[in-house]
Formats: C-alpha cells, sequence, structure tokens
C-alpha cells in the first residue's frame, strides 16, 4: 500500500513538474490567450513615463528640436497610415488619406473639440479615450492647457552643461547648430527664472545657482529632471576633481572658447553634480538612452552601455534612474542595467520605431529578465498641424498594450507563467513599477 500510494506520489510530482516545465515554443492556443489578455490589458489604466504632450505650434513642448530633413525610420514617418486609423478612432475621421483637402475636416474637427474641451480638458479628454490615467510630460516648460495633476512635469536638465563660448560645439555638424543654442537658450530661461543676470563669477555660485534651479522646479511640480546629452556630446563620463572644474571655470566663465579637452572635464564634472543632487533632492534622474533623430546622432558614442560605470557606481546608489527607451538598440544588453536597485528600463519610443511583432520580442525578454523595473511609456510628440500629439499617444499606446498582451501570450503557452501573473506583470509594466518611484507624487 504505501508502494503504491508513494507511486502516485511520483507520477503526480513528475505530473506537475511536467507542467511546470517550460517549452521552446508558444502552443496552438497563443492566439486564443491572446484575445483573451488583450481586453483585460485595455482596460488597466496606464501611467504613461515619458511623452512631450502639446500643440504642434508650442515651442515648450521639448528643449530641443529636429534638425531639418533628418532622415527618420519608416513606421515614425508622418505618412504612416496607421496615424489614419488613430484619427479614425479619436475624431471619427471619414477618409482613408490624409489629403491637403481632407486634412482640413481633422483640423477643424480639432479645433472644435478644443472649444468643447476648452483648457485642460482638452488633452483630459484624450487621456480619458486611451485609459492613460496620467502622462509625464517632459517639456521645457509646463503649459497652462495641461492639467499637473495628470501630467506632472519633467524637466531638462543639460544646458547647465554648455554654460561657456559654444562656437566649437555648435560649429560640430549641422544638427548641433540646431541643438546647442537652444541649450542656450534653455540655460538662460533658468538664470531668468532665479534672476541671474550673468554667469557667476565662482563655481560654488554656479553649483547653488544649478540647485536652486533644481528645488524651484521641484516646487512648481517637476517630479524628475531629464538629460538628453546623448545628442550633444558622448556619454562617457571622466570623473575630475572639484579643482579640475573651478580651474576650468575660473578660465572660460567670462568668455574664451574653452578647448574641447576642458570643455568635456567640465561637463563630466556638472553631470556628476547634477546626479548627485538628484539622489540627495529626491529627484529621479531620466536619461535618453538610445539612438536618437538626426543624421549625425552618434550610437558608438552615445550608446546606454557607456553609462554602465555611471549606473553601478555605488556613489550614486540613492539617485533613482531611469533609462528613458531602454537603450535600444542595445536593449538586450541595457536590461540587466535594471540589476542596480536604484536603475529602471522605459519602453517608449522602441514601440513607435518597432512594429508590434518585435517590440513583442523586445517586451516578453524585458519581461523574462527584470519584469518588476520596466515602465511604459509612449513619447508621444505633436507630429505637425494635422497629425498631433494626439495620434501619436494612440500609436504608443495601442502598440504597447498589443505587444505586451502578444508576449505574455506566449509565456503563459510556453508554461512560463500563470495567467494571473501575466495580469500582475502587466499591471505593473504600465503602472505600478513607475508609480511606485515617485513615493506617492503621482498616480
Ligand atoms: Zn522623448
Amino acid at each position: 500500500m504505501k508502494q503504491i500510494l508513494l507511486s502516485v506520489c511520483v507520477a503526480l510530482c513528475l505530473a506537475t513538474l511536467a507542467a511546470a516545465q517550460a517549452r521552446p515554443f508558444p502552443g496552438p492556443d497563443v492566439q486564443q490567450i491572446y484575445q483573451r489578455l488583450l481586453p483585460q490589458i485595455e482596460k488597466i489604466p496606464a501611467f504613461d513615463h515619458h511623452a512631450h504632450p502639446g500643440f504642434s505650434d508650442d515651442p515648450d513642448v521639448d528643449a530641443m528640436a529636429a534638425p531639418p530633413d533628418a532622415s527618420a525610420p519608416l513606421r515614425t514617418r508622418d505618412d504612416n497610415p496607421e496615424l489614419i486609423t488613430a484619427t479614425k478612432v479619436l475624431f471619427g475621421y471619414p477618409y482613408g488619406d490624409l489629403s491637403l483637402e481632407h486634412a482640413k475636416w481633422l483640423v477643424a474637427k480639432k479645433a472644435e473639440l478644443k472649444k468643447q474641451y476648452s483648457g485642460p480638458a482638452y488633452f483630459n479628454m484624450i487621456l480619458d479615450k486611451l485609459n492613460i490615467e496620467s502622462s509625464v510630460a517632459n517639456r521645457a516648460m509646463m503649459a497652462d492647457y495641461l492639467d499637473s495633476r495628470r501630467f506632472p512635469w519633467v524637466f531638462f536638465s543639460d544646458s547647465f552643461m554648455w554654460p561657456f563660448n559654444n562656437e566649437r560645439e555648435t560649429a560640430r555638424n549641422p544638427d548641433e547648430g540646431v541643438f546647442i543654442p537652444l541649450q542656450e537658450k534653455m540655460l538662460h530661461r533658468w538664470m531668468q527664472q532665479e534672476n541671474v543676470s550673468k554667469l557667476p563669477a565662482k563655481l560654488s555660485d554656479y553649483l547653488e545657482f544649478i540647485t536652486r534651479v533644481l528645488v524651484d522646479n521641484q516646487k512648481k511640480g517637476g517630479i524628475a529632471m531629464k538629460f538628453e546629452v546623448a545628442y550633444f556630446r558622448p556619454t562617457t563620463f571622466s570623473d575630475p576633481t572639484r579643482q579640475q572644474a573651478e580651474d576650468i571655470y575660473q578660465q572660460n566663465a567670462s568668455g574664451g572658447v574653452p578647448s574641447e579637452k576642458d570643455y568635456r572635464t567640465f561637463q563630466d564634472y556638472i553631470f556628476r553634480y547634477l546626479i548627485q543632487e538628484g539622489g540627495r533632492l529626491h529627484l529621479p534622474v531620466h536619461i535618453h538612452s538610445a539612438v536618437g533623430i538626426g543624421d549625425y546622432f552618434n550610437l558608438s558614442q552615445s550608446n546606454i552601455m557607456n553609462l554602465e560605470s555611471v549606473l553601478r557606481d555605488p556613489r550614486y546608489r540613492s539617485t533613482l534612474f531611469v533609462m528613458i527607451h531602454g537603450g535600444y538598440p542595445l536593449e538586450r544588453e541595457a536590461i540587466f542595467l535594471a540589476a542596480m536597485k536604484n536603475v529602471y528600463m522605459d519602453s517608449s519610443e522602441m514601440e513607435l520605431i518597432q512594429y508590434p511583432s518585435a517590440f513583442k520580442d523586445t517586451l516578453k525578454n524585458w519581461l523574462e529578465t527584470f519584469p518588476d523595473k520596466i515602465t511604459f511609456g509612449t513619447d508621444c510628440f505633436p507630429y505637425n498641424e494635422v497629425l498631433g500629439a494626439e495620434e501619436s499617444y494612440w500609436l504608443g499606446a495601442e502598440s504597447s498594450r498589443i505587444a505586451l498582451a502578444a508576449a505574455l501570450a506566449e509565456m503563459i503557452s510556453e508554461n512560463e507563467i500563470t495567467e494571473a501573473r501575466a495580469l500582475e506583470l502587466a499591471h505593473a509594466y504600465l503602472h505600478d513599477n513607475a508609480v511606485k518611484l515617485y513615493e506617492g507624487r503621482v498616480h
């Protein structure tokens, strides 16, 4: 009898084990699971961790601008037919193309809705349609037509690194010719905000000015600072002493063109000062970490893995880092940076450049590695007067939800996780992981 019981137990245990054994291909049930998951995933209110909401004529949507005539990956061009689907879903657009004549209908429709939903009500209505509870507004300055309770502000902190004569920096290539003057403008705006009329004579006063901007922006509702430094210079940061930074500041604060080496050394010091302050002030640090727009974006000099020595430096343990755009196209390497307790990955932009079939594989890889460290973002941006942040929000949100349902369906069908666990992971990615980061300041 005992023997029989034991055999039954062994058989049962083996059966359980067999059921738990992951397999390398999804079964024939994968489509059904996907169909079951998708409507549940669409019901999860999302937190959009990276976006640029605003109207196309608003210069504060970003702290920089696209260089003219820049090449864009296929899916991110404004002739992507998926954007017409967006106009149908959001605005009931009745046409199948965006000819000049037809586009007028869309522009008029949006103008009518803006009247009906005046002020902040318009973009709140767009979020409601997409089931996005809140969306980060990564903007130069906040707009009064965005509801700060649903659009927490992430401001830009790069400009503090370009306080000197930028002739050489601006002349490097046509893209920098657009980007660097905008950084000068941004720094000037921070100086105006703090009633600082010219660069302080001493580095200690300059650092104090930087901290004041951070603190005041935080008081104005800023939840994080954002770097897009990868657009402007390589992302390898040396570790200069205070004395080195002071000497370079003394030499250049009142004029003259610093050597490239000196300027970089000074910037390295300022970058490290900013991320340290981010830890002290509980102001998470967002860093653009993917390939960027513009033909001159240098991926080998600015790829995410260059940041590894900074991210794994115990001195910055108390700073929370969000790797915006997940290091794309190095996202498979990049996910391992999230082993650091203070490093999070954001998937925005990847879901726009990649079609859902490819983005599904990206998300699956991330979900199988550090599912508690990944966050959703749309990277929405107003394309032009006709196609705005609204359509861009739709494309980002829809693509992410579809790819998420597909990735989880494969994981369930391949015996990696249960359906209940899949829904927990969906909540975590779309909302909970990001919200937890801000200790109650967002929802
Ligand atoms: Zn962005």
